[in-house]
């Protein structure tokens, strides 16, 4: 990470031989809580982090775009032509600001080429979602660059057009929108159905409180194949329920799906469905009662993952017990499962002794040892000089 933006901006002149036009930062996210909701047409309640990846912007006169990123400060700038720039076609780091300019054509706003030097306090691969804000952070220097005036949820769909199509993940809305529509002290509330969001007060600071990433650092080798067969199921307990998607399930409807589903499936789809209302309950105590309440709805969210869903692992479930052994008030495993990081609110004061016990009982249970950092709500993509 270039620490400061004069020190970003004299980077992009060593690398491209003029100043920049600007420098525009967009932030990673973590989710609160609303796990496996989003393809299922539910809800999630993400906040934008304060780590933010930068990028040094210039137009050019031609179609040429060249991006360069400070993570590999030894390789010559990736170049494309922005008018031969196809689907799939850009391998690597480069695939995902070259699929934002991509996206934005594709979505029918005109742009010129322009020079892109990328800089990022965001971990890579901890999921805190770098990859969001690093094509938010292009989304937004192109927009403005171009004058193009596209909204910020439109900007939101075109990163992850980007991320479906030139990098080729099939993710969703979440992240990007986290990340271009988070404001400091606030969640997003976003209805994954019709793209809808709003702010939810969400003061951790106000509240001596901070959020604590866990990252386990292990990726269990059947991850991509138990999440794709936890959509399957999903799709098929929808349809035994003749229901659009598991969104149109309430808690009321699980006594009647118990009966029509197998044993397996019913507990997938009760996750959801009951995910879905502690999302909805996590918003309306965030609302009247404030941050500190909501532990018991995220200690809740981790069970029904584990047991339900089964998508935890020894290493997840290590740092949740533990976390909350050691005075957190709430934890639980975040993203898709068989690794990757867990969450745990913490009040500051109690912050290092749950550090402590959670590299304590991953060194006794001969685990890799975690990853520990603290993340706030911080703003959402703008520009910055
Ligand atoms: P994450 O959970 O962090 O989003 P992903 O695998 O989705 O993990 O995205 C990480 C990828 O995004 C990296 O492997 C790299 O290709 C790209 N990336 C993120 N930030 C940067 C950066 N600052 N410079 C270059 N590439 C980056
Ligand atoms: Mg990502």
């Amino acid at each position: 990470m270039t620490s400061t933006p004069h020190d970003l901006a004299a980077a992009f002149t060593d690398r491209f031989g003029t100043e920049p036009d600007g420098l525009w930062s967009a932030p990673g996210r973590v989710n609160v809580i609303g796990e496996h909701t989003d393809y299922n047409d539910g809800f999630v309640l993400p906040f934008a982090i304060n780590h933010s990846t930068t990028v040094a912007a210039a137009l050019r006169t031609d179609r040429l775009v060249r991006v360069a990123s400070t993570f590999a400060p030894d390789e010559a700038p990736v170049t494309a032509d922005l008018d031969t720039l196809e689907e799939g076609g850009v391998d690597g780091w480069a695939a995902y600001p070259l699929g934002v300019l991509w996206a934005m054509e594709q979505s029918g706003h005109r742009i010129q080429g322009m020079d892109l030097l990328v800089d990022s306090s965001v971990p890579v691969g901890a999921g805190l979602s770098s990859s969001a804000a690093l094509e938010c952070s292009v989304a937004v220097a192109a927009n403005d660059l171009a004058q193009a005036g596209i909204s910020r949820r439109e900007l939101a769909g075109i990163g992850q057009l980007a991320e479906n199509r030139m990098v080729g993940a099939p993710t969703g809305i979440m992240d990007q929108s986290a990340s271009l529509l988070g404001e400091a002290g606030h969640a997003v509330f976003l209805d994954c159905r019709s793209g809808e969001s709003r702010l939810v007060p969400l003061d951790l600071e106000g509240a001596g409180l901070e959020l604590m990433v866990i990252d386990t650092r292990v990726s269990h080798s059947h991850s991509t194949g138990g999440y794709a067969a936890r959509r399957r199921s999903c799709e098929l307990g929808a349809e035994l329920m003749g229901v659009p998607a598991l969104r149109d399930l309430s808690v009321k409807d699980l006594a009647e799906a118990a009966g029509v589903l197998d044993e397996e499936t019913f507990r997938r789809v009760r996750h959801i469905v009951t995910e879905n209302a502690r999302v909805e309950d996590t918003v309306r105590v965030l609302s009247e009662r404030g941050p500190a309440e909501i532990g018991p709805l995220l200690v809740a969210s981790h069970a029904s993952m584990r047991d339900d869903f089964e998508i935890s692992c020894a290493e997840l479930d290590t740092a949740v017990d533990t976390a909350l052994d050691a005075g957190a008030i709430g934890a639980r495993m975040t993203g898709g499962g068989f690794g990757g990081a867990a969450i745990a609110l913490a009040r500051v004061g109690a912050v290092t002794a749950i550090r402590d016990a959670v590299e304590g009982a991953f060194s006794a249970a001969g685990f890799r040892s975690p990853v520990i950092f603290s993340v706030l709500p911080g703003a959402g993509a703008a520009r910055v000089a």
